[in-house]
């Protein structure tokens, strides 16, 4: 069964379409008898696309025979008389947990029945023959059709039930990676802050120590705490609360947020900001811009120049953050953002797969141009939007 109320319009705007020009090029039995394979999309369409999108299509077949013929009580009883045996039907064998197989055999089986009992309504209210040849051309037939499309239909589905089912289990696989190495990153601050609560236990300890134990043990715990707080983004990227970010607002935040880092390492930082306003979670886009500064600056361990720049075009702002560090190879560049790749001794590899996740989530595109010695350069594309009452939110 088909989900998603666009899936299901696609579904019955493409099979109207389908039994139209079924219509539209009928087969000539003999002079009194024109018929076509208009009931292969009717019944696929309640089989796949439920009793109201069946419904939908009962509609649609009905004014359209209307308008391409005439009113036909015959016609009105046997399309009715298929919707509601395929309801019933489906009902009857529960079709929705039938395996593939099953759900083939039972289409055709049912298709074949239906040809069959239309033949008898046709000839018990009209002059109506029933020959050999009318037996192969619109029952065995259009029963192999039937047979034909049903099997494309589940062999389709199956394809992306598989695919939604990898895709589930690639995030878990990176999920448990990912607990695995929280873990073991927040064992280190774990273990410094245990030696220096033992440190503390001693007595006559001057108060000066005393002070500078406590103070390495929280920065210690703020650590761990940010550690766990930026896998914990990956874990849960959607931002619990969105907001109207100002780009120059953040962007000069976070330029003051590592000017310690770019000055240790002599790092001339740039800025050529314009405002511009995006809808997303502050604390995710800080996030999402600190890793990738942090790379900049990383990138230039004998100095350099770090450039933010940010740009309104129509409808977008683009955010640029070159360096002129090391630079990538394009076969380095290709794996940014895979979770663990990393050219650094001690680096996570998490730093842009988080970033990426972020960005993505708020609808922006991620550019990167990058030359081995002589720098690279990020470029972010986002919407330009606005909130008008948050509180609606
Ligand atoms: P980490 O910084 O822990 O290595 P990241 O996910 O932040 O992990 O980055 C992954 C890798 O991408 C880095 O190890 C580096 O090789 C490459 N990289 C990212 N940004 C830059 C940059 N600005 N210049 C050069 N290499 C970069
Ligand atoms: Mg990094």
């Amino acid at each position: 069964m088909i989900h998603g109320w666009y899936t299901r319009l696609a579904t019955l705007v493409s099979l109207s379409i389908a039994i139209i020009l079924c219509m539209l090029s009928p087969i000539y039995h003999n002079p009194y008898c024109v018929h076509d394979l208009r009931m292969i999309p009717f019944v696929l369409g309640i089989i796949y696309g439920g009793p109201y999108t069946g419904l939908a299509l009962l509609a649609v077949l009905l004014v359209s025979r209307m308008m391409i013929y005439s009113w036909s009580m015959v016609a009105f009883v046997i399309y009715v008389m298929i919707y509601l045996l395929t309801i019933i039907g489906m009902k009857w064998f529960d079709f929705n947990r039938l395996s593939s197989r099953k759900k083939i055999i039972f289409s055709v089986i049912l298709f074949t029945i239906h040809s069959i009992v239309a033949a008898f309504i046709a000839k018990a209210m009209t002059v109506f023959v029933i020959d050999e040849s009318y037996l192969i051309n619109f029952i065995l037939l259009p029963s192999l059709g039937m047979l034909i499309l049903t099997y494309i239909c589940e062999t389709l589905l199956k394809q992306i039930q598989i695919k939604q089912a990898l895709v589930k289990i690639e995030k878990m696989e990176v999920l448990a990676q990912l607990a695995a190495s929280i873990s073991h990153e927040v064992k280190n601050p774990l273990t410094v802050i245990k030696g220096f609560l033992r440190l503390l236990r001693q007595e006559n300890l001057p108060v000066g120590k005393k002070e500078q134990y406590l103070t390495i043990a929280s920065s210690e715990l703020n650590r761990a705490e940010d550690i766990i707080n930026d896998y914990l983004t990956f874990a849960k990227p959607d931002p619990d609360q969105v907001e109207n970010i100002s780009i120059s607002e953040q962007l000069n935040k976070l330029t003051e947020m590592v000017e310690p880092l770019s000055n240790q390492q002599s790092v001339l930082v740039q800025k050529d900001i314009e405002d511009a306003n995006i809808v997303g979670n502050t604390r995710n886009f800080q996030q999402a811009f600190l890793n990738i500064i942090k790379n900049a600056i990383e990138s230039m361990p004998k100095g350099g120049t770090l450039i933010i720049l940010s740009k309104v075009q129509k409808g977008s702002v683009s955010i640029t953050i070159s360096d002129t560090g090391v630079g990538m190879t394009p076969l380095q560049r290709a794996r940014l953002g895979e979770p663990y790749f990393s050219t650094k001794e001690k680096g996570t590899g998490l730093g842009l797969m988080v970033s990426y996740r972020i960005i993505e989530a708020m609808k922006g595109v991620i550019t990167v141009d990058s030359r081995v010695g002589k720098g690279t350069s990020f470029q972010i594309v986002f919407p330009v939007e606005c909130i008008k009452d948050p509180s609606s939110l």
